[in-house]
């Protein structure tokens, strides 16, 4: 399979350098030149599988022809270790765990599949792969925990001193081995300038054979939309489900446009933000208006130029009414989302993250205009990793906190403090290369 440059049909890669360079240097996205549809066998009996056979299903069409059976299945096995359940609130009203990864969070399933597959696709070169990203909690730690001990690999993250939850920057800092923390004094675009910048200096990112982790690679959302299939197989037989998908850069939405092309059956979806709302903003009114984040305490969902919204776009092949007739946007203030951890718990007895409040006030106001109908809204993290709404909302100590987080406490954080500026980081880059 080749991909192409959403900017640029005719710039056109292998895998191996869509996956291993991320970005197009046009600044597109890559996209496969043809989308894979599962056939007619497939959907038959696809209630039936695993996650995992699902899941190899899913990567066999997309990677198949580039990658042998045998690894592709150890690849998908071994970044399902966990399952991503389907809890009934009420009839009609369910909720997709996808934290129930390493790092709590539905990015452990792209991150997971990267890692494997970046090391694959590296076996044979005897230098070092270093993974070079920029963090402003969730991903650090996700892209963290995949590499970790993966042969042949490093990660350098950076993240924004202070700007961290405590129990965020032990995932960056505490695993040691191949895992470095570069703590940055400055803010999160402050890192990810630092990175951009590195990747333009050429003599660095081959001296260092640079690759990058952001949820822009490609290789984070195909494995992404392995649990939309999971999740509906896991639905009463006939129901075509509505997915309700808590968004920032839009990367997990995106993986379930993929999903429907594969020829899952999908009632629509629902693009659920804060009031970073760029996206229900051109649903409704045809206009597209990135403009700077705004911060809310859905803090992984703050973001004002969503970077998977060409690849969306290209979907729908730039048609606002297609998109339209698929998609519908919502967004809502916190207060909304702190009211709504209220009265989930309240009312079943359930809890929710702020980044999932925000997607189940999106399926309550579909159901009131659509009754009978069937919401999966994706919980994207646990609640135990915002302990300070969780804690206000509810009370301390009523979210109880997973054993895997809270070993972390007592982990020791080593980090390297830079100040924000090139030259520092490029000395300390320049003396790492080895
Ligand atoms: C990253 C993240 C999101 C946003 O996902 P996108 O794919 O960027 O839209 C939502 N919730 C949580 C908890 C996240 O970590």
């Amino acid at each position: 399979m080749k991909y192409h440059s959403t900017n640029d049909p005719s710039h056109q890669v292998d895998l191996k350098q869509a996956v291993l360079r991320s970005l197009p240097p046009d600044n597109g996205l890559y996209m496969p030149n043809t989308l894979p549809v599962l056939g007619a066998g497939f959907w038959e009996s696809y209630r039936r599988l695993s996650f995992r056979e699902v899941g190899f299903a899913v990567a066999n069409a997309f990677f198949g022809e580039d990658i042998p059976e045998k690894t592709l299945r150890e690849i998908v096995d071994g970044t399902l270790e966990f399952d991503a359940p389907v809890v009934t609130l009420t009839p009609g009203d369910h909720i997709l765990e996808l934290f129930h990864g390493p790092t709590l969070a539905f990015k452990d399933f792209g991150a997971r599949f990267m890692a494997r597959l970046m090391a694959y696709l590296t076996k044979d070169e005897d230098r070092m792969l270093t993974v070079l990203v920029a963090t402003s909690g969730d991903t650090g730690g996700a892209v963290a925990s995949a590499f970790h001990h993966v042969p042949g690999t490093r990660v350098i993250i950076l993240y924004p001193k202070g700007k961290v939850s405590g129990l965020q920057e032990k995932q960056l800092t505490a695993l040691g081995g191949n895992i470095t923390a570069l703590e940055i004094e400055g803010t999160f675009d402050d890192c990810q300038a630092l990175v951009k910048k590195a990747f333009l200096e050429r003599e660095i990112t081959e001296r260092m054979n640079l690759t990058s982790a952001n949820s822009i690679n490609l290789s984070r959302l195909v494995p992404q939309s392995f649990y939309y299939i999971h999740a509906a197989r896991q639905l009463t037989e006939g129901m075509k489900p509505v997915f309700v998908v808590p968004s920032g850069n839009f990367g997990n939405l995106t993986a379930g446009l993929l999903a429907m092309k594969l020829g899952l059956p999908v009632g629509h979806f629902l693009a659920a933000t804060n009031r970073n709302d760029v996206v229900p903003a051109y649903l409704d009114t045809g206009t597209y208006t990135p403009r700077p984040s705004v911060a809310t305490i859905s803090n992984a969902m703050d973001v004002g130029a969503p970077s998977n919204f060409v690849r969306m776009a290209a979907l729908f092949v730039n048609s606002w009414d297609s998109m339209k007739s698929t998609i519908s946007g919502m967004s809502f203030s916190d207060e909304m989302t702190r009211s709504a951890i209220r009265e989930v718990k309240a009312l079943h007895g359930y809890e929710v993250c702020p980044h999932t409040a925000v997607g189940w006030l999106a399926a309550k106001n579909w159901q009131a205009t659509h009754p009978g109908s069937s919401t999966i809204t994706l919980a994207t993290a646990h609640p135990a990793k915002f302990p300070d709404v969780m804690d206000a909302e509810l009370g301390a100590g009523t979210v109880t906190i997973p054993e895997r987080l809270a070993i972390l406490a007592d982990k020791e954080k080593v980090a390297t403090n830079l100040p924000k500026d090139w030259k520092p980081f490029r000395d300390w880059l320049a003396s790492h290369i080895d």
